[in-house]
């Protein structure tokens, strides 16, 4: 049995990470040994000697994730494989295998159809992921889910729980573009220059499966995962299962110019975007101070892009954000499903 909890309380009183909280143990108990299931952007099954099966699902829907009139079909069959994909960089796995199901309105023309499969065919091809199955529904709404295994050796599996305090946070990309990209498709403002490009970051984020793969096998990288719900909120998820602190730096947040310039325009508070907005899809990761010169140099050697320093890992269960050493305080605690409207 669930615990009883107040009758008058609704899901979004709960939020999305508390009801997963709230579920998650009534079924922990009967886990074999090396598995790993609620906690992780991906479940652990070991399959061989050493290595083991990474599994993540995400699920897209009309209305809540996207706009049928304001995303192309091709680009909602990139975004739907690609947001999978990201959860499996996010352990340094290697995806191998999809499952792709579909609900879909009965007077859907065909050519968006055909649009959609051959974005997602294209990007199987191009990440290496064999599509196995699915399944194929009709609804008033379009809903989208992509089930995703991948691959890893069991050593290189990185998680949320692995950070220590004194770690340094970092990240891979640029944060809020995505989420710049979704407030210009929001507020309908014009969709040409640099608004295009914020609109192709939320529309069609890539996967970071090869800064994936080789940052998991980096001495010194503790914990890691892809930020989805942004930085405010993702940083929690390290906290929560690595029982840790964390100190972020605003000052050092990583805003590109395409951000910085559409935000001096529109008078967008940029902090705020890029650290509450999400869908940045790129990695957030701990690492050992003692490597974390030599791993910034050799990431910039193999990646030609900066890796991005964020804060610190703290001890105790603080979350502190500063602006030019000052306190500052984020307008939201980033996206939750439940809480955010
Ligand atoms: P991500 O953003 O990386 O997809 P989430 O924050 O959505 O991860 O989920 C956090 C954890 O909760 C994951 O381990 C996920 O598998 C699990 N989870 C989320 N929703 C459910 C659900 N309805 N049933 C079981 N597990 C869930
Ligand atoms: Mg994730």
């Amino acid at each position: 049995m669930l615990n009883k909890i107040e009758t008058y309380m609704h899901l979004k009183d709960l939020g999305e990470f508390e009801l997963i909280r709230r579920f998650a143990p009534r079924f922990s108990s009967n886990i074999p040994q090396g598995v790993e299931g609620i906690g992780n952007d991906c479940a652990v099954i070991p399959f061989r000697e050493n290595h083991s099966l990474l599994v993540t699902t995400d699920l897209l829907v009309e209305n809540t994730h996207f706009i049928r009139y304001q995303i192309s079909a091709a680009d909602l069959g990139f975004k739907s494989l690609s947001v999978n994909l990201s959860d499996i960089a996010a352990m340094g796995g290697k995806p191998r295998y999809a499952f792709l199901s579909v609900a879909l309105p009965v007077d859907t023309p065909m050519e968006w159809i055909d649009d959609f499969m051959d974005s997602f065919a294209k990007l199987s091809e191009e990440t290496g992921v064999l599509l196995l199955g699915g399944d194929t529904t009709r609804s008033t709404q379009i809903a989208i889910n992509v089930l995703i295994i991948g691959e890893i050796e069991t050593a290189f599996i990185k998680r949320r729980s692995q950070a220590i305090p004194g770690d340094i946070i970092c990240c891979t990309g640029p944060l809020g573009d995505s989420g710049a990209g979704l407030k210009i498709l929001l507020d309908g403002l014009p969709q040409e220059g640099i608004s295009k490009e914020l609109i192709e970051a939320h529309f069609r984020p890539r996967p970071q499966l090869e800064e994936g793969v080789w940052l998991a096998r980096q001495p010194g990288v503790h914990a890691m995962m892809d930020i989805s719900d942004g930085v405010a909120s993702d940083i929690q998820r390290i906290m929560e299962e690595s029982y840790c602190g964390a100190h972020i730096e605003v000052d050092l947040l990583p805003i590109s110019e395409n951000l910085r310039k559409t935000s001096a325009q529109f008078g967008w508070q940029t902090e705020d975007l890029a650290l509450s907005a999400g869908e940045d899809y790129c990695l957030l990761l701990t690492v050992d101070p003692k490597n974390y010169d030599a791993l910034k140099t050799a990431y910039f050697n193999q990646f030609h892009q900066p890796l991005h320093t964020l804060g610190k890992i703290l001890p105790g269960s603080d979350l502190i954000y500063t602006l030019n050493k000052e306190t500052f305080l984020p307008a939201s605690g980033g996206f939750d499903h439940f809480k955010s409207h």
